[in-house]
Formats: structure tokens, C-alpha cells, sequence
């Protein structure tokens, strides 16, 4: 049976989905789901993501690590984690990055959060000449006897959204239910009590989105950097302040589809809301940096350099990586519509972001 068969019997039984639900099934469902079974990432597959686009995003990640041990006093031993790690590629350039620093190398106790059994298995061979990594399903399951460094890459955007949505009958979650010809349709679903962030008078068919999921790793974060020290880093596509729309959006093949049109076939993300994301972080006692745009961030973390060194090193190059510079820096590629933050231990400043 396909996941998309099994969902219109999940309907049939329990009525229409929340889409929290249906996004966890396409994505995670062990024996259906796009990132349990079938993730491909990269050029020639579904979508490419930074780390893909050039080893400079990596490596320039990896120096940002070695600055923040230093800042922690270059500690003896730490705890450095990738979120959703994906191909391995942006682990991997990193740490070939911080061989400048054999220390940070020697102190490093690598953990990746990966769910996907396939990804886990690319990750261990694109790292395997470099580190030797232990995987957990939950960053709560990661050693905390040490301080921590946190990198992730368009990870919080795959954690499950609920939609709700203004209809005549007042603020509705939105929900997930078959047609008459058995595809799956959006249906209004239980009423949803207005609050601030579905205010009353929004005009009608106005869609609010949020993630308990987000809210609850942004927690998890906040907490952990509490108690261990240590700082996080979060780079992905989203808004920087509160907002309306529907984001959520499905990608096979390099191409936009309907998110209900091939359960488990395509990659499905929404937009990450970095404010309520960073407040869940605050509240637990973190510190949380401003949101900048992923171009002028990289640009201060000195990616314009690296980029001049590699030309240097590789002169037939130099036109490659000009073009790959612009696709992560610029304005109107990537260098505003992703968005970088950060998570750290009060009176700690990441490079990149000044005290607040
Ligand atoms: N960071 C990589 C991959 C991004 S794709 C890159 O930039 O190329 C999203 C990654 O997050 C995949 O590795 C996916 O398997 C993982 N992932 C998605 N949801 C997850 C969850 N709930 N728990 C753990 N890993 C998850």
C-alpha cells in the first residue's frame, strides 16, 4: 500500500488530518516517508541546499566553531552537533576548515540528530576519513557533560507546522480530507480561539502558521545551552518577524508541486518562523542573537576571501566560484531569503553577531 493510500485510510477512520500530522507521515513514516526512505538530495536529485552549492558555506561554518571554542576558553573536550546533517557535506567541510585548529579537532566529540536511516549511512561515508560521529534520533539524547556547538541547515524547516485559517466562521485549523475523487483537498477544521497571532479581524482566508515542534527543539536548545554552555547556529529559509501566509510547499525534482499531490515522493518544508523559534529558546534562558540575512552574515565571516584564495589556488575556476559566491551571497539568490540566528550561553558573542 502506498503512503498516499494509507493516509485516505487514516482519513476514512479518524477524519481529516491536522497538518502537523500529515507532514510528520510524509516525511517521517518509516516505511512511506520522503526522508525515511527515499531522500535525494543534490543536483541531479530533488533540491540542493547550500552546503551542495559550494565548500565555502561549510568551511566558513567550521571557522565560526573554531572561534566560538576559543571563546569558551578552548575547552578540553566539547560537544559539537549537527542538526539534520543531510549528505554529510557541510560536516565535512567544516571540519577540513578547522584543521587550523588540531585542538579543536582533538577536543571535538561529534554527534549528528539524524532520523533518516539512508542520510545516516551517506553521512558516515562522506565522514568517515575525518571523524568518527555517533548519530541520535533527538538532540536531548546527545552527551551533556560538556559545553556544546550546534550547526544546523535547513532542519527547522522540515519540523511539522499547523495551519489555521480565517474563514467566515471565524479562525478554523486547517485540516487535511479527501475529495469527492478521493484526492486530498484542505477543509476548514475545528474553530480556533482568536489570540495574537489570529487576531480577530484578519481579513478572510488570511493562513497563520506555527510549530510546536520548532517551539519545542527551540526549548530544547535554549536549555541545553543552559546548562552546558555553548552556542547555536541556525541557518534557513524564513521570516524575521511575525507574519501571515501559507508556506508550506513541496519540491520534487527541482519544481514546486501541490503539498498534497505526492505524499512521501517530495521534500516538504514551510517557512521558519525565527522569532517565535528564538523566543522559545529566550524563554528557556538562553541568549538569542538578531536574524540577519544569510548573504551579509557569510560576507562578515570573511566567505569573500575564501572564495579569492580558491580562484588563486584554481585559476580555470575562478568564474565557478564567482557564480557559486553570488548564489549563497547575493540579494535576490539566497542571501536574503535565508536567514541566520543564533542561540547562546548569556554573555557569550558568536562572530557574526554582536552582544545583545
Ligand atoms: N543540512 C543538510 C540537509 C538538509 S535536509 C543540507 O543543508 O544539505 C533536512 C535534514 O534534516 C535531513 O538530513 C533530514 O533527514 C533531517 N531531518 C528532518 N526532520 C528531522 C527530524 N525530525 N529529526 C532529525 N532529523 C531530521
Amino acid at each position: 500500500m502506498t503512503l498516499a493510500e494509507r493516509i485516505a485510510g487514516l482519513i476514512a477512520r479518524e477524519g481529516p488530518l491536522g497538518v502537523d500530522r500529515f507532514m510528520d507521515l510524509c516525511l517521517n513514516d518509516p516505511v512511506g516517508g520522503y526522508y525515511a526512505t527515499r531522500p535525494d538530495l543534490g543536483p541531479g536529485g530533488d533540491f540542493i541546499t547550500a552546503p551542495l552549492v559550494s565548500q565555502m558555506f561549510g568551511e566558513v561554518l567550521g571557522l565560526w566553531a573554531v572561534e566560538v571554542w576559543t571563546s569558551l576558553g578552548r575547552p578540553g573536550r566539547f560537544v559539537l552537533v549537527e542538526a539534520g546533517p543531510g549528505l554529510g557535506v557541510m560536516m565535512t567541510d567544516a571540519l577540513r576548515a578547522a584543521r587550523v585548529a588540531p585542538a579543536f579537532l582533538a577536543a571535538c566529540d561529534l554527534w549528528l540528530v539524524e532520523s533518516s536511516p539512508p542520510l545516516r549511512r551517506r553521512q558516515a561515508a562522506a565522514l568517515r576519513s575525518l571523524a568518527a560521529p555517533s548519530w541520535v534520533d533527538r538532540l536531548e539524547d546527545a552527551p551533556d557533560d560538556a559545553p556544546i556547538i550546534l550547526l544546523a541547515n535547513e532542519f527547522l524547516d522540515c519540523l511539522p507546522i499547523r495551519q489555521a485559517v480565517r474563514t467566515a466562521m471565524g479562525w478554523r485549523e486547517r485540516r487535511i480530507a479527501a475529495g469527492p475523487d478521493g484526492a486530498l483537498v484542505f477543509v476548514p477544521g475545528p474553530a480556533i480561539t482568536p489570540s495574537a497571532a489570529t487576531p480577530a479581524d484578519a481579513p478572510l482566508g488570511t493562513v497563520a502558521e506555527w510549530s510546536d515542534a520548532v517551539a519545542d527543539f527551540g526549548s530544547a536548545v535554549g536549555r541545553r545551552i543552559v546548562s552546558c554552555g555553548g552556542a547555536a547556529l541556525f541557518i534557513d529559509y524564513g521570516r524575521d518577524r511575525p507574519d501571515y501566509g501559507d508556506t508550506l510547499q513541496a519540491v520534487r525534482r527541482h519544481r514546486k508541486e501541490s503539498p498534497l499531490a505526492s505524499p512521501g515522493a517530495a521534500d516538504l518544508t514551510a517557512h521558519v518562523d525565527f522569532p517565535a523559534f528564538l523566543s522559545a529558546a529566550h524563554a528557556a534562558g538562553a541568549a538569542v542573537s538578531a536574524i540577519r540575512g544569510q548573504g551579509e552574515f557569510l560576507a562578515d565571516l570573511g566567505i569573500g576571501f575564501r572564495a579569492d584564495a580558491l580562484a588563486r589556488a584554481h585559476p580555470d575556476q575562478a568564474p565557478l566560484i564567482a557564480r557559486q559566491l553570488a548564489r549563497l551571497t547575493a540579494a535576490d539568490q539566497m542571501g536574503n531569503l535565508f536567514k541566520v540566528a543564533t542561540v547562546t550561553a548569556p554573555g557569550l558573542a558568536a562572530p557574526g553577531f554582536h552582544l545583545s
